[in-house]
């Protein structure tokens, strides 16, 4: 279905019923105003799904803002009318978060969005200030820094759930992202909290 060919032919039913499914195909198309809060978003916003008796439609974001809403912090429906490229860095960031909830092991980013791993690079740094992988990356270690401190699981053990396929390669991300090992992270030193507090940049 070509959504922008239906935008006209939309009802409120429709509109509805994408901002309940927070369908991000329609972003772009039209926005929803919550009175209660004053608050205006795009479709696929993740914010609390209001009642439907306090949801106001615009066609454009200026409607929106000339009837006193201001835009959803979280959705920015407030940048650029429509991003494709933002777009489809979300699209493989949820795709990234739900593989590293998952423990899968990062065989393919390609495979999050349509786009070459080249393009996704380029999209990422845009818009995320560094590469697929590195985020990603990230991800992971936090997961991992939430086992260390929550768990009794080996290190190894951590390791293989948070995704990363060797032991080694674990040592080197958890330096490079946190700037000590996982055994001096989650070792309590006298003095010391259990665990660090924040990562050394
Ligand atoms: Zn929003």
């Amino acid at each position: 279905m070509d959504t922008r060919i239906m935008v006209y032919q939309l009802t409120d039913d429709e509109k509805w019923s994408a901002v309940t499914a927070c369908d991000r195909r329609f972003n772009g198309l039209f926005f929803y105003g919550v009175t209660t809060t004053g608050v205006f978003c795009r479709p696929s916003c993740t914010a609390r799904t209001p009642l439907r008796k306090n949801v106001r439609f615009f066609q454009e974001i200026s409607e929106a803002l000339d009837a006193g809403f201001r835009p959803c912090r979280k959705c920015r429906p407030d940048l650029r009318h429509f991003e494709p490229g933002r777009e489809l860095v979300e699209k493989a960031k949820e795709g990234m978060a739900l593989r590293v909830d998952l423990s899968e092991i990062p065989a393919s980013r390609e495979s999050l969005t349509a786009l070459s791993d080249n393009s996704l690079r380029r999209l990422f740094r845009k818009y995320e200030g560094c590469s697929p992988g590195r985020y990603e990356a990230a991800l992971r270690i936090e997961k991992a820094k939430d086992l260390l401190a929550e768990t009794d699981m080996s290190v190894l053990n951590i390791s293989l759930h948070c995704g990363f396929e060797s032991l080694s390669n674990f040592y080197r991300q958890f330096r490079e992202h946190t700037g000590t090992v996982p055994r001096k992270f989650r070792t309590c030193e006298p003095g010391e909290t259990p665990f660090m507090k924040e990562d050394k940049p």
